[in-house]
């Protein structure tokens, strides 16, 4: 089984890149993407146990972009970024401004928190290693070990929402630019989780198709339209747009480990065939299957 999107802890995942990819070995995953939030960092950790496990490594990225909707609102988009020469000037410095940007934008939500709930600096800090990358899930933890909220979750349902008074939206990067870096360091791109935000209630007729067709058009190799969290209702939608322009379809867990999220191992997966095309694709650094 192939699950090419999970989390560990050198962003907001739960366990070390080690610990996951045993847990994978257990979940009876033969190929485990690793896709840390803007980071590299967890990559040697995962490649070295994957040796050990027997498990296949595809080193990856999720990269936290920027779009801006017909209408002129912004929106987060995630694009994973797979198997990228992760020394690439230009790529490796914009993950390092996003990991920058990402610090200077939690601490303005924890300065807003702190009016309310008696959190800190340096309580969020601890709750990740140093050098991994920050966000809510961070902001978050602190709230649980706070006794503020019983969990993650429900941190993000209530106190942390993006429509909340604490959230602030901090992302520079624009998807299209995203893209074409990706390209440029030899990735292959993937949109994660296309259309999360999308509200269930809206018809399909009002699905943002240009926006889809500028990234086409800007390079965008793939969709990831198995993941729990894209609306069923679009799943059709994406999977004719993927007929459409011959994209790559992915399926994947978005595991964030116990407590991190309740997105299990191996709950959705990926092809071979896909996968090899993935690989055929990439040019900047090597899969260890
Ligand atoms: P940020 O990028 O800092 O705004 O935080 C978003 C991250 O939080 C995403 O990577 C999600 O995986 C994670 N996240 C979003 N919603 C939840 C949730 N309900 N429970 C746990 N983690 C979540
Ligand atoms: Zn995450
Ligand atoms: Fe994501
Ligand atoms: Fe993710």
């Amino acid at each position: 089984m192939i699950d090419l999107h999970t989390h560990s802890t050198q962003s907001d995942g739960k366990d070390s890149p080690s610990r996951l990819v045993e847990l994978s070995s257990q979940q009876g995953i033969t190929v485990l993407g690793v896709t840390d939030h803007d980071s590299t960092a967890g990559w040697a950790e995962a490649i070295a146990a994957g040796r050990r496990f027997g498990v296949g490594i595809v080193p990856g990225i999720e990269v936290s972009t920027r779009s801006e909707t017909s209408e002129g609102r912004g929106i987060s988009v995630h694009v994973l970024c797979y198997l990228p020469d992760p020394d690439n000037h230009a790529l490796a410095k914009t993950l390092l401004a996003t990991r920058e940007s990402r610090v200077v934008r939690a601490k303005k939500m924890v300065t807003l928190l702190a009016k309310d709930y008696p959190i800190s600096w340096e309580l969020v800090l601890a709750q990740l290693p140093s050098g991994a990358t920050i966000g809510r899930p961070a902001i978050a933890d602190a709230l649980v070990e706070l006794g503020i909220v019983p969990n993650r979750t429900d941190a993000f349902t209530s106190i942390l929402n993006s429509r909340g008074r604490y959230y602030i939206s901090e992302l520079s990067l624009e998807t299209e630019l995203a893209i074409k870096l990706i390209r440029d360091a030899g990735g292959v791109s993937v949109m994660a989780h296309p259309l999360i935000d999308f509200p269930a209630g809206k018809s399909l007729t009002d699905l943002p198709g240009d926006h889809f067709e500028k990234l086409i058009a800007a390079g965008l190799d793939g969709l990831e339209i198995y993941h729990r969290a894209v609306p069923e209702h679009a799943k059709n939608w994406l999977s004719n747009l993927a007929l459409k322009h011959d994209l790559i379809v992915t399926g994947s867990s978005d595991y964030h480990g116990v407590g991190g999220k309740d997105n299990e191992l191996g709950e959705n997966h990926t092809t071979q065939a896909m996968l090899d095309r993935i690989i055929n694709q990439a040019s900047g650094s090597q899969a260890f299957l």
